[in-house]
């Protein structure tokens, strides 16, 4: 198979590759690959065909609902892939020299403007490339400011609660703090007790989500942030959850100093099979120093990477992250406009608060408060009762269409269902999910025994999932 440009008609990111220093006929040859690269000889049908089974194989937002609690597997417009298919978007070379790159750097200094304007923060990066790498970046920014302040050897302390999600400890521990745990109360909101006596001088800072991962808006918060920098520390907020107050209330008001924005959930880029994505951290003033290099700044002459930073924690990863998960971000929000972005997240809690209701009338969810943009089953009086578990009814749901939602998750409900339906869904959808999900209870009872062997109409049926986890097949097979 040969790759042959100069065939390949202007379009869509084919051809019409962006100025380039060098012409390819100027290179040096030393350079030039000297023969094709070996890759397998396929004809386009088969290539075509290929690719649609595996489509239909798998579940996407595409073919059916997929309330996967806190990933916030919206519908992502078509708008954004236009865009960032640009080929002056998606053709541009990380070491492209900067004046060249002046449309791509404006687009990453826009941004940075518009997202400081959501999240009441004062600067943003977009380097991280994902939630969990914006939170280790977040708090190795905290430890470096604790450390300039020569306070580091005290404040040994992160303080989480334990609805949290897993990356949270996971990101204080590898920048080499304790972590605190902090138990939730019957209301699922932090225990105030319990944190009041937790936070001291030893207190670097404090982790949290809001909404938390039980879909319930933390109403202590003001006193949660207060309390924590009184102490001296400072207060991370994860930012997975903004797809609930996202033009309505921002972290800054809430008292926080340094974020993570998940751009490939709230901010609409596809990111069901695992990446790219975007963990853009942002943060206040104080913070400023500390963000990783290189930086965009603008001069009179234009738009400029900016290294000399002496407090940076340095690089997070090469170049400046996924460049187009940050023009999707951005084509998203300048599309919706303002008002748009806090309908965004009205029609998501709505959503909720409907499919919350309609699933046996509330009877399972975990917490009675009313919800944010996701809620909880929990499942553990039904098991009881007929044996069949959150898994059970999870593949249950992959008859009826519906990818399942989060399942075990937060870990402090027994037989968790996480259930996130997003702004994207039509009444129409949430009803016949909800329809699904009461069918499958009914089952429960009826017929135990047939529910176990769900799914029955998927190409794969109830995989050894810890043989799946520890021995996947990643690659394609070619016998
Ligand atoms: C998804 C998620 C994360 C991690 O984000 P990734 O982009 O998957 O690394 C962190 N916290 C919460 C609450 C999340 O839902």
């Amino acid at each position: 198979m040969k790759l042959i440009f100069e065939k390949s008609k202007p379009g869509r990111g084919t051809a019409m590759l962006p100025p380039c220093d060098v012409p390819f006929a100027e290179m040096d040859e030393s350079l030039k690959r000297k023969a094709p690269l070996p890759l397998p000889e396929i004809g386009e049908g088969e290539l075509a065909r290929h690719y649609s089974e595996l489509e239909r194989r798998t579940h996407g937002v595409n073919n059916g609902f997929y309330p996967l609690g806190s990933c916030t597997m919206k519908y992502n417009p078509h708008l954004n892939e236009d865009i960032a298919m640009m080929v002056g978007f998606n053709r541009i070379h990380p070491l492209q020299p900067e004046r060249t790159a002046q449309g791509c750097l404006g687009i990453i200094h826009l941004a940075e403007k518009l997202y400081c304007e959501i999240t009441g923060m004062d600067a943003i990066t977009f380097q991280p490339s994902a939630g969990a790498h914006g939170e280790f970046t977040g708090i190795a920014m905290i430890r470096a400011y604790h450390q300039k302040n020569g306070e580091d050897e005290q404040r040994r302390e992160i303080l989480i609660p334990d609805a949290a999600h897993g990356t949270n400890p996971a990101s204080a521990a590898m920048n080499g703090y304790k972590v605190v745990t902090i138990p939730s109360g019957p209301d699922g909101c932090t225990n105030m007790e319990a944190f009041r006596s937790a936070v001291g001088p030893k207190t670097a800072g404090v982790m949290l989500t809001n909404p938390n991962t039980l879909g319930i808006f933390e109403k202590n918060i003001a006193e949660i942030t207060d309390l924590v920098h009184t102490a001296g520390g400072l207060c991370y907020y994860d930012g997975a959850n903004l797809n609930a107050v996202m033009g309505i209330v921002n972290p800054g008001a809430m008292g926080f100093d340094i974020i993570h924005l998940n751009l490939h959930k709230t901010f609409s880029t596809p990111h069901g099979g695992g990446g790219p994505g975007s963990g853009a951290v942002g943060c206040k003033e104080i913070l400023r120093p500390f963000l990783p290099v290189p930086i965009v700044s603008e001069t009179k002459n234009g738009y400029t990477l900016e290294y000399n930073r002496p407090d940076s924690i340095g690089k997070v990863r090469s170049f400046y992250g996924n460049f187009l998960v940050v023009v999707r971000a951005l084509c998203y929000i300048l599309s919706l406009g303002s008002d748009g972005v806090k309908e965004a997240s009205e029609g998501a809690v709505l959503n909720a608060n409907y499919l919350r209701k309609k699933i046996a009338d509330g009877k399972y969810v975990a917490y009675k408060e009313p919800s944010m943009h996701e809620f909880v089953l929990g499942l553990s009086e039904l098991k009881k009762e007929t044996g069949i578990s959150a898994l059970d009814i999870a593949k249950g749901l992959l008859d009826y269409g519906i990818h399942p939602p989060t399942m075990y998750f937060p870990l402090i409900v027994e037989e968790a269902l996480m259930v996130e339906p997003t702004e994207t869904e039509t009444r129409e959808t949430l009803d016949e999910a909800a329809e699904a999900f009461n069918t499958l209870f009914r089952m429960a009872k009826e017929e135990p025994e047939k529910l176990h062997g769900a799914p029955f109409t998927t190409p794969v049926k109830r995989p050894d999932e810890v043989e799946a986890a520890r021995h996947p097949i990643l690659r394609y097979q070619f016998d």
